[in-house]
């Protein structure tokens, strides 16, 4: 009785957790034909060299415009994709598109080496990851070294044995890897030692600190320290104002993303910004 009372009065009284197991109901169905429907799309944000502000990549951002929920954000999206799976295809669309895009890009003549795309821990755990990566450039035309993958720690973190065969079938395909976020995840040091990772993303929350916070700035220190001993670049990710970006260097980082520089636009925006700075 108590029990039926509860379960009734959940549901009468507690609309906001019904709406939301409604809403990533909602939201799986619609992502589901996202891609058919031409829903989704990628914004660009450059990476710039700090030193000098010379751009030397981007950084593809998935973006999802459904006609009745409007823009949904990554945020609550991807999460909803890699739950469901759907994360493999959407994955693959990502990265098509991104080497396409790069491709173009380089044909027009705009400055751009590299395009970075995100990688879930599903979509890198399928045995045939490697595979699907290289018939992606195949079929764009794109080479290796145009290509980044970012990789967050925990992909890295589990199952150490089937990633290390991963990055080791990826470097041997020349693609770099990159580390976002770093020091936020499952951290174990050792996997930088053992997988051929080129270039760290110091995330975030510890940009966001430096100049107010001697713990934050103790941390970037530290990554950019070890990123040195190792031979890796650091992409210091979320630098908001120039302020931010010169501390940064002074600290040993060498490359930035942010807001300071340029948020995430539309492949014709991005177009004429990096052609701009790249002058
Ligand atoms: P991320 O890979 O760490 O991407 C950086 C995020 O920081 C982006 O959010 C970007 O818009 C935001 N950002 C850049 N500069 C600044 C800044 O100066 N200040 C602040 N506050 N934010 C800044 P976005 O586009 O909303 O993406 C969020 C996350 O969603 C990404 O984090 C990534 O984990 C995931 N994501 C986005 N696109 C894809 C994709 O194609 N595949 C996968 N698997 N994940 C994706
Ligand atoms: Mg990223
Ligand atoms: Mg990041
Ligand atoms: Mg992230």
């Amino acid at each position: 009785e108590a029990k039926a009372a509860g379960r009734r009065s959940w549901r009468v009284y507690n609309p906001a957790l019904q709406s939301r197991s409604e809403r990533v109901h909602a939201l799986h169905r619609a992502l589901s034909q996202a891609v058919q429907r031409g829903e989704l799309s990628l914004h660009y944000q450059p990476q710039v060299r700090l030193t000098d502000g010379a751009p030397l990549g981007v950084e593809a951002l998935l973006r999802w415009h459904h006609p009745r929920l409007g823009v949904v954000p990554p945020a609550e999206f991807i999460g909803v994709a890699e739950d469901s799976g759907l994360i493999i295809p959407l994955g693959d669309w990502v990265l098509e598109q991104a080497l396409r895009q790069w491709v173009q890009w380089h044909d027009q003549g705009v400055p751009c080496a590299r395009v970075a795309v995100n990688v879930s821990v599903a979509q890198f755990r399928q045995g045939d990851f490697p595979h699907r990566v290289q018939a992606a450039l195949r079929r764009t035309g794109a080479p290796a070294h145009a290509l980044e993958l970012e990789l967050t720690e925990s992909v890295l973190a589990h199952d150490a044995e089937a990633a290390l065969a991963t990055t080791e079938a990826l470097r041997a395909l020349g693609v770099p890897l990159a580390i976002d976020d770093f020091g936020t995840g499952y951290s174990s040091l050792a996997y930088l030692r053992r997988f051929a990772v080129q270039r760290l993303k110091i995330d975030r929350s510890f940009v966001a600190d430096v100049g107010r916070d001697g713990d934050a700035e103790a941390i970037v220190d530290l990554i950019a320290a070890l990123a040195q001993r190792l031979g890796l670049q650091t992409v210091a990710e979320g630098v908001e104002n120039p302020t931010q970006g010169a501390l940064l260097l002074a600290r040993g980082c060498q490359l930035a993303q942010g807001y300071a520089y340029a948020r995430p636009m539309p492949p014709d925006e991005c177009a004429s910004w990096l052609r701009t700075a790249g002058r």
